[in-house]
């Protein structure tokens, strides 16, 4: 690894951990090139393939997506999100202010309803919060139980994005990354 990716990688994260967590990033030691990955096609594929595979399991995850946020990352995978990813992200949190919440009530009840596709997630979401199960939601939305999945990860990558914002809101010029 790079120097200056080496410290970048380490900069991504706060020491402190969890007992029994480990106590650095997963990436420090890796190829940079996995996180900053610079291939095309299928080689590109392949490099994001694998810095997401270390990055499901890292246990700074939530610290590195927040460091991203707050510097406003715009190259290199961050907590196992490409760029366009997280783009795509904070631009549904943003939208999600305008979500009205009784959208879920009146799917729930059986009305027929045209959900935007950019507020899907949030809604399949909704009813499985309900106790809804995944054939239920995907017969009353019209989708595949396999789209009502991956709506399902959809929203929980959001909330996760949401609750990665918040942390770095909180985080300071004093905090140690
Ligand atoms: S989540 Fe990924 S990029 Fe972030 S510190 Fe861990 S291994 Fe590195």
């Amino acid at each position: 690894m790079k120097s200056v990716q080496t410290s970048n990688a380490r900069d991504r994260v706060s020491t402190r951990t969890a007992p029994g967590e480990s106590t650095e990033p997963l990436c420090v030691g890796s190829d940079p090139s996995k996180f900053f990955p610079d291939g095309l096609g299928p080689a590109l594929d392949s490099q994001v393939a694998a810095a997401k595979q270390v990055c499901s399991v890292c246990p700074f995850r939530l610290n590195c997506l927040a460091n991203a946020i707050r510097f406003n990352a715009e190259e290199g995978i961050w907590a196992g999100f490409t760029p366009r990813e997280r783009r795509r992200l904070s631009s549904r949190a943003k939208s999600l202010a305008r979500f009205d919440r009784h959208l879920i009530e009146r799917v729930a009840a059986g009305h027929i309803v045209d959900v935007d596709r950019q507020d899907r997630s949030t809604v399949v979401m909704g009813l499985h919060r309900q106790g809804w199960d995944i054939p239920r939601i995907a017969r009353a939305m019209e989708l595949t139980p396999i789209a009502v999945q991956l709506n399902l990860q959809t929203e929980l990558e959001l909330e996760f994005f949401l609750h990665a914002h918040e942390r770095s809101k909180l985080m300071t010029a004093e905090c140690p990354i």
